[in-house]
């Protein structure tokens, strides 16, 4: 089960960062477990820039964010997700600039079913003015990036490739320094797994997650966060199999490496399996899929 983590990720809150001659990042003050040292916001280009991942509703970041870019345009903003960490800034850029934003579409929209009810972390005022689609281009002054749908952290996360420079903007999809989140309803393993496999088909030199270090050989690090999610599958199947029925019997179990401050989140992600197990008619439950439920091997 080892992923290799790498955590080192020399910033500086305020500080705008020439991460190679085309790719600049200012990470907000919005540390945290989810978030590590912060989002952080990545400008593309000079003079006309687009913005990757605006960030949370900070001040201020956007301050920050407007004053390094006086003299320069916004064209156009990219969200690869709604949660509130990521895209709450684009209304504060969009006002100064008029920028048009970018994304998938609105929290929760990947999702077929209506009414699906979603957690709490999504920014549920964000509506994209141009909804990206798998496949679609998007270009401006010295880039061109692809829109790689990549649903399963939510249902509407999106990375944008860079073939130019062989990079990919990830998100939260793929992070170098933590598994991400995948907490039912909007967050789905299957999804997540096949998002993770597509991303092998890539060419990408380095990822460029919106929290933390890049991740350079992308391909064995995505393949180690595929094993490790198949691990827990297993540990689960184990679990059911020495008579354990509930999430919360079995979290302790198999995060004995986490503080107990984060059993709630790994919950989320055991349910996720479960609701995949479930699916694939490996597991059954009673009475329906849900953190409270009773679990048992077909
Ligand atoms: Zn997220």
């Amino acid at each position: 089960m080892s992923i290799p983590f790498q955590s080192d990720d020399p910033f500086e809150y305020g500080q705008i960062q020439t991460v190679t001659p085309m790719i600049r990042r200012l990470v907000a003050r919005n540390p945290g477990a989810f978030t590590f040292h912060g989002t952080g916001t990545f400008i593309i280009g000079h003079g006309q820039v687009a913005v990757i991942d605006p960030g949370p509703d900070l001040t201020e970041h956007v301050d920050a964010l407007l004053a390094a870019l006086a003299g320069e345009t916004i064209t156009h903003l990219l969200v690869t997700h709604t949660h509130r960490d990521h895209s709450p800034a684009c209304r504060a850029l969009q006002a100064a600039s008029g920028a048009p934003t970018y994304g998938f579409g609105r929290h929760g929209s990947g999702r077929y079913e209506q009414g699906v009810q979603v957690e709490e972390g999504g920014d549920m005022e964000f509506v994209p003015d141009r909804q990206v689609r798998h496949g679609d281009i998007i270009e401006g002054q010295g880039w061109r990036f692809e829109c790689v749908y990549t649903p399963g952290h939510t249902s509407n996360h999106v990375c944008y490739r860079w073939p130019g420079e062989r990079t990919l903007f990830s998100g939260d999809h793929v992070m170098a320094w933590s598994t991400s989140i995948i907490s039912p309803p909007d967050g789905d393993m299957r999804r997540y797994l096949a998002s993770l496999e597509r991303l092998l088909e890539g060419d990408d030199q380095v990822y460029r997650p919106t929290h933390g270090p890049c991740v350079r050989d992308p391909k064995p690090f995505v393949q180690a966060y595929i094993d490790h999610r198949n691990k827990r599958l297993e540990q689960i199947l184990e679990c059911l199999g020495d008579g354990l029925r509930s999430i919360v019997d079995m979290v302790p179990l198999m995060y004995r490496e986490l503080p107990t401050a984060m059993y709630p989140a790994a919950a989320r992600s055991v349910l996720a399996s479960l609701i995949y197990l479930y699916e694939a008619e490996r597991v059954g439950c009673a009475p329906v899929p849900g953190i409270d439920a009773e679990f048992f091997t077909l």
